[in-house]
């Protein structure tokens, strides 16, 4: 089992299998990075499998797999395959934009992918295009009914902006209660890649616009999760609230980035890489990293919008 030193159960590991992305969401990715990593510097599929057998006999229990956008990595369905038969029972899940999820659906599937989170914004795609930079909504809705086709359980991740899409999170609720699928609205979190201008809705804001039209019940806070649920009539949906919710007691994640660091939270700056490790198939050395990773993670997250701590990582990085 694998233990922090606050005696908190690490179960659950995400990978960023890319930094690379298909869309510039303004309040990711608003530019082309200048710090792409280059290909060599990524690790294989096989150096990355190597350290996830690691992580699962040491406990982990649960895989997401995001980026950049993982539908952009060549044979992503391959790597599925290998975590899945290595064990059968791994909570595997992806996060995506959606956009190449029509051609991969069924591939995932075929895979042993179940779970996939989409991010949708909005409905209109006049204001998908400026969000993404790129004409994007048709191919990301048709990536939805594909993934619908295929019966994978979806979420929709929403990150609530002020002006942009205040006035449509009823829409999009409806939207995913029509397709049976569960909405998670985000709020926007600040850090230095995303324009200043963006202004995110905070947790009581959405629930204010909501109420509008539903009757509002909490429901509970996910265990081990930093969702929140809520009632919109009889209609589940979630709520994720850095700003005012504190989830780190109950943190059970790390990260692996593309080029191989092992991230011991969102918003901390110290990592430490696996890549050597991995490459000179030295398990016992990525372990001790392993380790260390989880000494290192901090108590509380270092993210805040009021002070110069704003993390200089973005979620493309990290993976989100
Ligand atoms: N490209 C994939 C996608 O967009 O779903 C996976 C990676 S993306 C970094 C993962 C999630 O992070 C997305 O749901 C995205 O909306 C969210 N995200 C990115 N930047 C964010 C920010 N500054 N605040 C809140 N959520 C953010
Ligand atoms: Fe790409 Fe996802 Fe970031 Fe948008 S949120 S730029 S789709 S990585």
């Amino acid at each position: 089992m694998l233990m922090d030193q606050f005696g908190r159960k690490i179960d659950y590991l995400r990978i960023s299998v890319t930094q690379r992305c298909n869309f510039r969401c303004l309040y990711c990715m608003p530019k082309i990075p200048f710090d792409y990593v280059p290909k060599e510097e990524l690790l294989s599929f096989e150096e990355m499998f190597c350290f996830i057998k690691l992580a699962i006999d040491e406990g982990i229990s649960k895989i997401r797999i995001t980026g950049g956008e993982p539908l952009l990595r060549k044979e992503l369905s391959v790597f599925i395959k290998m975590i899945k038969d290595y064990k059968k029972d791994i909570d595997l899940a992806m996060t995506t934009n959606g956009f190449l999820l029509k051609d991969y659906a069924k591939e995932l599937k075929d895979a042993g992918l179940e779970r996939i989170n989409v991010s949708l914004d909005t409905l209109d795609s006049k204001k998908a295009k400026i969000l993404a930079q790129k004409d994007v909504l048709s191919s990301v809705l048709s990536g939805i009914e594909e993934a619908l086709k295929y019966d994978f359980k979806i979420k929709l991740n929403t990150v609530a902006l002020k002006t942009f899409n205040e006035n449509e999170l009823s829409s999009l609720l409806e939207f995913a209660k029509s397709k049976n699928i569960q909405i998670r609205f985000i709020e926007f979190m600040e850090n230095h890649h995303a324009y200043g201008q963006l202004k995110g809705l905070k947790r009581d804001e959405i629930l204010q616009i909501l109420s509008q039209k539903y009757q509002i019940f909490l429901l509970e806070k996910a265990e081990k999760s930093p969702v929140t649920l809520y009632t919109a009539n009889d209609y589940k949906f979630g709520i994720i609230d850095p700003h005012s919710h504190e989830f780190c007691d109950t943190c059970n994640r790390i990260r692996l980035s593309a080029n191989g660091l092992l991230i011991p939270c969102l918003y901390h700056d110290e990592a430490l890489s696996i890549k050597e490790a991995v490459r000179k198939k030295d398990m016992q050395k990525a372990f001790q990293i392993l380790k260390q990773v989880l000494q290192n993670k901090p108590e509380k997250n270092r993210w805040s919008v009021t002070d110069n701590q704003i993390s200089s990582r973005a979620f493309y990085q990290t993976g989100g």
